[in-house]
């Protein structure tokens, strides 16, 4: 057996990969290495083959790979010191991030609270949002969110997470049952009086006051629902939602895991639409994909109702690698390479490039919508997409994507150029041909 053959064989029968069987053998690649927007992947001959990242790993690699400014952050970093505890003491890269994420964010987020991932924000802010209620004597412990939202694995998350594609069913009994809205009408663009937005705010509304009286907080995804189903919506939307909160004394937080750092065009999906959350979670793209890192930032406010003696003194969190000063130095040189790249430049050439590249996708008989967010470019297939196939069909032009479910799309690096956008389009549009039609 060769090196490559006996690797992938224990990787199959031991290592768990996302959301994988240990009784099923999955396609599994090698990846060597990466720089630029390459994947290098061995291949069992001895042969490699340099693939562009059309996932950007998870959409966090914003800048792509073997970025010199983010390596030299590293190595910088690496030589001061890794890893420090964060109770009883601090550090520099550490209340420099803090320092550059409250003046990136709305004025009114003033504090930062450091999580290891992105789902572990989404389990403080959620935290936060109960202990307030803890401190004012309030017995709301409910969350409302839309249908079609992704927050994270663990299980508060996961209780806000659309009840069909977040497999409720599996914890029904265990899970806390929040109250979920319809998702709203497809598309950014929709205008507020269009009938189907009507009707999405009236129902929405209704189940709303249904439930005013047990909501702690609305938590929602702005504009773009990633893992949940690659789904656009209005700014609209996003103010009814939030709206319905201030108007019922709840909180609002926003997930914005997935659409903070550019990806939707603007550096976080709130502005546009002109909320400011009460608390904002942050994570994916903000080591541009180095490392491991996630961020909660709340108001003063909230900050002080949970740090009230009723609701405890403190906020009842602490995790161990809690702002690892590694993965902070790496943030804030991929924070200034955002700059520096101007990222809405970088992202409004994407748009363009996926919306042209895209385009013949829509011809096939196999789709049934093609849809494109500043970054994001999204093929939908009126049936479920073989992944393994269409994987392989993608690689074999040089291509690598992640279908899911339905949706074959790509989340590319921003600094991926003109020509290797239209490669990963023309990969994608051609995978989709040969293997549904
Ligand atoms: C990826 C994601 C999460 C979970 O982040 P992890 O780092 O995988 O735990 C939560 N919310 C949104 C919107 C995400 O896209």
């Amino acid at each position: 057996m060769g090196d490559l053959d006996r690797l992938l064989a224990f990787d199959q029968d031991h290592v768990w990969h996302p959301y994988s069987s240990a009784l099923v053998h999955d396609p599994r690649f090698l990846v060597d290495s990466a720089s630029g927007v390459r994947l290098r992947l061995r291949h069992a001959d001895g042969s490699s083959q340099d693939v562009i990242d059309a996932m950007s790993s998870w959409w966090c690699a914003i800048h792509g790979y073997a970025v010199p400014e983010l390596d030299a952050a590293a190595h910088r970093q690496l030589d001061q010191m890794s890893h420090v505890m964060f109770g009883g003491l601090t550090h520099e890269p550490a209340i420099a991030l803090a320092e550059r994420l409250v003046s990136l964010t709305p004025d009114p987020l003033q504090h930062v609270f450091f999580a290891d991932s992105g789902s572990v924000s989404v389990e403080v802010a959620m935290k936060m949002a109960l202990q307030l209620q803890v401190g004012t004597g309030s017995t709301r412990t409910r969350f409302f969110t839309i249908r079609g939202g992704y927050h994270g694995d663990t299980f508060s998350p996961m209780s806000v997470t659309d009840p069909v594609g977040g497999m409720h069913s599996l914890f029904s009994g265990i899970l806390p049952q929040h109250v979920f809205a319809p998702v709203p009408p497809a598309g950014v663009d929709v205008p507020d009086d269009d009938p189907a937005m009507v009707a999405w705010e009236r129902e929405t509304r209704s189940l709303y006051a249904a439930h005013a009286h047990e909501v702690a907080a609305v938590i929602l995804e702005p504009v773009l629902q990633g893992a949940g189903g690659m789904r656009f919506h209005s700014p609209y939307a996003v103010r009814v939602l939030a709206s319905l909160a201030r108007e019922h004394g709840a909180l609002v937080i926003f997930d914005e895991i997935a659409t903070g750092f550019g990806r939707t065009g603007t550096l976080f999906a709130l502005e546009r639409a002109e909320v400011v959350p009460d608390i904002l979670c942050l994570g994916k793209a903000l080591t541009g994909g180095y490392l491991t890192l996630a961020a909660v930032l709340c108001t003063s406010e909230v900050a002080r109702g949970v740090s009230s003696q009723a609701a405890g003194g403190a906020l009842m969190h602490g995790p161990t690698f809690m702002a690892n000063p590694l993965a902070c130095a790496v943030a804030l040189a991929s924070l200034d390479l955002l700059r520096a790249n101007d990222f809405a430049r970088q992202v409004a050439t994407l748009e363009a490039g996926l919306t042209t590249g895209l385009a013949a996708a829509d011809g096939l008989e196999s789709v049934v919508d093609v849809r494109v967010l500043g970054g994001v470019g999204v093929v939908q297939l009126g049936e479920p997409v073989r992944a393994a196939e269409v994987t392989a069909a993608a690689l074999a032009r040089g291509v690598w994507v992640r279908p899911f479910r339905d949706l074959v799309y790509t989340m590319p690096p921003y600094v991926t150029a003109a020509d290797d956008l239209a490669t990963i389009c023309d990969a994608m549009v051609a995978a989709v041909a040969d293997v549904h039609g």
